[in-house]
């Protein structure tokens, strides 16, 4: 399974593996087919607003997700395991003085296991091609504006690269609890195109 638009040469060599491997009885399809199922149906923005709310509340959580988020994921019962190809992840904090925002400029590349599918608007053209040299502009078609003094990063995904933006806990939530910080979590604000 991938999300990659453009995947039809690797498909085509995942069939061929999966047939030699089939062939030397090393692989179960059955089981290969159940793990896909499995990841698929995982595969939810709940998960990225269960990571952002834990590292709001658990420094020690934080810095090992900045650091490698791939070994932090399974601390909450999470991975970036999705079938036959591991993804690196990296997350990006946002800070008063850095806001992230993640693209994928050749097509559509997208930490799915952690979103769901991703939306429209992040495969379209116009986000893809804009976003890099126009940030600021897209970001308030988005009804979003950072400070001006905020510097915009723009991190392009590609098939083994994935990006989560890690949102800047929002003031006077001090007294939420976890589960609850989960429910101010956004989707896009996990993109970079809304502040949380
Ligand atoms: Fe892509």
């Amino acid at each position: 399974m991938t999300d990659h638009h453009d995947d039809a040469p690797i498909a085509a060599q995942v069939r061929e593996l999966e047939a030699l491997l089939e062939q030397k009885g090393l692989l179960d399809p059955r089981e290969l087919d159940q793990t896909l199922e499995a990841f698929a149906a995982n595969a939810s923005p709940a998960n990225g607003f269960r990571v952002v709310a834990r590292a709001w509340v658990d420094g020690d959580f934080k810095a090992k997700l900045l650091d490698n988020a791939n070994e932090a994921l399974p601390l909450i019962g999470l991975s970036m395991g999705g079938g036959l190809q591991v993804q690196t992840l990296k997350v990006v904090e946002n800070t008063p003085d850095v806001h992230n925002v993640i693209v994928c400029t050749l097509c559509s590349c997208y930490p799915l296991g952690l979103l769901g599918p991703s939306p429209t608007w992040y495969k379209s053209p116009a986000y893809r091609s804009r976003v890099v040299s126009h940030p600021r502009e897209v970001l308030a078609q988005f009804g979003f504006t950072p400070p001006d003094d905020t510097e915009i990063r723009v991190w392009d995904a590609n098939a083994e690269m994935r990006y989560l933006v890690l949102p800047q806990r929002p003031a006077g939530t001090e007294h939420l609890t976890e589960e609850e910080l989960r429910q101010r979590v956004t989707r896009n604000g996990l993109i970079g195109t809304a502040p949380v």
